[in-house]
C-alpha cells in the first residue's frame, strides 16, 4: 500500500502538527493505513517547546505530495485548499479531521470527513482514540494536549467546547503533566517576539481567506505585552504591505493577542481598510484598534469581516 501523507495547514501551529501526528498514529491502528505525519512548514517556538518536552520528533516539512511520490493525503486542522499543500487539487483526499468552517473544498470521491465545532482538531482526535479504545502513547497524549491548550488559549477562547477540558484532563494524566502549570509554560514559549523581525512576525501564524472576491491575509501573534508590539507598528505595517505586494493579498490584518488578559489589538493595511474598520464597533487610531475579549480569528474576526466584505 502506498504511503498516505497526513498534515495540518500551512504555517503550522501546534494543532496542525499535533493533529497530524495523532491522526497518523490512529489511522495506522484503526484503518491499517500506511501513513506518515508531515508538516507544511517548520514548527513554531511553541510547538518546538511541546515536541522537546514530550520528546517527539518534529514531522518533516514538505511542500508537494507528488514530489514525495504520494497521491493520497489526509488533512487535519484545515480543509480549505488555499491553506493546504500546493498540489492539493491533483491529489486524492482520503479523509479530513477538522474544526474550522468548510469552504473551498471539493472531492471527486467519497471520503472520511469528521468536522466538529470544538476547540481543537486534536481534541476530536483524542476522543477518537477513546471511542475506538486505542491506547494513546505518552508523547502523542502530550502533543494532543498541547494543541488543545494552544488553540483554546488554556480554555479562555470562545472556541472552547465543553468536551475540550474533559479530554484535556485525560490527556494531561496520560502525559504526566499538571494541566495549568504546563499550559501556561507552553503558551509563554510562543510569546518570544522581541527577537523576531517584522517580516517573521507577520508570517508566524498567517492564513489567507477569500472574502467576497478579495484575498485577505489574517495573521495572529500571541504576547504577554501588547505595548511592545504596538511600539513596532511602523515595521509591522511595512512588513504587511510588502507581503500584500509580493503575494497579491488585497488586505493584511494582524491580530496581536494578549494571552493573559484575553484581548487583542488589530492592525490593518490594504485596499479595504475601511471595510475592516466597519466590521468592528470600536474606535480606530492610526490603523489599529483594541478589541476587548477578542482572541479567536475564526470565531470573532473572520465572521465579522465576511459580513463587512459582503456589504
Ligand atoms: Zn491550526
Ligand atoms: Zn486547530
Amino acid at each position: 500500500m502506498s504511503k498516505i501523507l497526513v498534515f495540518g495547514h500551512r504555517n503550522p501551529d501546534t494543532d496542525a502538527i499535533a493533529s497530524a501526528i495523532g491522526f497518523s498514529y490512529l489511522a495506522k491502528q484503526k484503518f491499517h493505513l500506511n501513513t506518515e505525519a508531515i508538516a507544511l512548514g517548520e514548527a513554531n517556538e511553541e510547538t518546538k517547546y511541546a515536541l522537546d518536552f514530550f520528546n517527539v520528533e518534529a514531522p518533516r516539512a514538505i511542500t508537494s505530495a507528488k514530489e514525495e511520490g504520494c497521491d493520497t493525503v489526509i488533512l487535519t486542522d484545515h480543509n480549505e485548499f488555499q491553506q493546504s499543500i500546493l498540489d492539493i487539487e491533483e491529489l486524492t483526499i482520503w479523509g479530513v479531521v477538522d474544526h474550522h468552517r468548510v469552504a473551498n473544498f471539493e472531492t471527486e470521491s467519497p471520503l472520511f470527513f469528521r468536522a466538529e465545532p470544538v476547540g481543537s482538531a486534536s481534541a476530536i482526535i483524542g476522543r477518537m482514540f477513546q471511542e475506538n479504545q486505542i491506547a494513546i502513547p505518552k508523547g502523542i497524549a502530550g502533543m494532543l494536549l498541547s494543541a488543545i491548550i494552544s488553540d483554546t488559549l488554556l480554555f479562555k477562547s470562545p472556541t472552547t467546547h465543553s468536551t475540550d477540558k474533559a479530554i484535556a484532563k485525560i490527556l494531561a494524566q496520560l502525559a504526566g503533566v499538571d494541566l495549568d502549570v504546563y499550559g501556561l509554560n507552553l503558551l509563554k514559549a510562543g510569546t518570544n517576539l522581541a527577537s523576531k523581525s517584522g517580516e517573521e512576525l507577520v508570517n508566524l501564524d498567517a492564513k489567507t481567506f477569500p472574502l467576497s472576491g478579495k484575498s485577505v491575509r489574517i495573521a495572529q501573534v500571541n504576547t504577554v505585552d501588547i505595548k511592545e508590539m504596538l511600539c513596532r507598528q511602523n515595521a509591522l505595517e511595512e512588513a504587511m504591505k510588502s507581503e500584500n505586494k509580493a503575494k497579491g493579498y488585497d488586505d493584511f490584518i494582524l491580530m496581536i493577542t494578549d494571552i493573559l488578559n484575553s484581548d487583542s489589538e488589530l492592525m490593518v493595511v490594504g485596499d479595504n481598510v475601511k471595510l475592516v474598520k466597519e466590521a468592528f464597533d470600536v474606535e480606530w487610531e492610526s490603523n489599529h484598534a483594541f478589541l476587548k475579549g477578542v482572541v479567536s480569528r475564526k470565531k470573532q474576526v473572520v465572521p465579522k469581516l465576511t459580513e463587512s466584505y459582503a456589504r
